[in-house]
């Protein structure tokens, strides 16, 4: 995390504790900066990782800013008597930093999902942001003695904002290995976000995000995620158990 940056600690990993519109501000310096940046939306299925595997835990560490995008990092900030200011979604900063880069003449890359919902991401990115630059786009299922191929096409395209949607547990590695090779100002793991912007997948309704759902309608619209957030309950309880050390 970048020292300017206000955080609270949980567990080690520091959190982000700027609003939606302070984050934005700091990612548009980040790009102005030009130096490699990345960009962590985490939640706590990437806490609870990183508290089991150190070299998750030392890649979270070395990322340039952790947003809390979660309800349960929220509240567990909140419950410790630190709180961060709010949740900051993943695809809600994707979508800002697009729409402000279609101002500035930044170039987008897109690098993740299926080969036929990338190209319908791209489409949908040129529709609904007609002045926005589309370096280049690729699909997200490409094997490491791959990435160096990868990594070139990316360098070639020379985007100033580059989104990886691959999955957590493949995407912020990937990223935190590659960044000063793929030389981009801002790189961003935004998970299914890339689906969500093809319309392959919908985010949940302003209702479900207001009432902190959001897992909810993840889980009942893709129940193979089950396994995956047991883990949610199993953090609640962590933090509450360790409440007082925490603080
Ligand atoms: N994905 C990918 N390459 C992979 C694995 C996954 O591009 O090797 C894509 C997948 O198609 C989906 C996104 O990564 O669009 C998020 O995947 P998932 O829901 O499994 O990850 P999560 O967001 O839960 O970390």
């Amino acid at each position: 995390m970048r020292p300017d940056i206000p955080s609270v600690s949980l567990y080690g990993v520091p959190f982000s504790k700027l609003n939606f519109s302070q984050t934005v501000d700091r990612l548009v310096r980040f790009v102005e900066e030009k130096e490699p940046t990345q960009v962590v939306t985490a939640n706590p299925i990437m806490l609870m990782a990183a508290l089991d595997d150190p070299a998750y835990m030392d890649m979270m560490l070395r990322a340039d800013i952790i947003v809390p995008d979660g309800a349960g990092v929220v509240w567990a900030t909140k419950y410790i008597g630190k709180p961060v200011a709010e949740k900051v979604a993943g695809i809600e900063l994707m979508h800002e930093l697009i729409r402000i880069g279609e101002q500035r003449g930044w170039k987008v890359y897109l690098l993740g999902t299926a080969p036929d919902t990338i190209e319908v991401a791209a489409a949908k990115l040129k529709e609904r942001y007609p002045k926005a630059i589309l370096a280049g786009y690729r699909d997200g299922y490409f094997k490491s003695d791959q990435d160096r191929k990868v990594i070139e096409e990316i360098r070639q395209a020379a985007p100033d904002l580059l989104f990886v949607g691959r999955g957590a547990d493949t995407q912020e590695p990937w990223i935190d290995r590659y960044k000063e090779a793929l030389g981009v100002p801002l790189v961003m793991g935004v998970g299914g976000s890339l689906d969500i912007l093809a319309g392959k997948l919908k985010r949940a309704p302003g209702w479900m995000i207001k009432l902190r759902l959001e897992w909810f309608y993840r889980l009942a619209k893709e129940p193979t995620r089950f396994k995956r957030m047991l883990v949610l309950p199993k953090f609640a309880m962590k933090v509450m158990r360790d409440k007082e050390n925490l603080k």
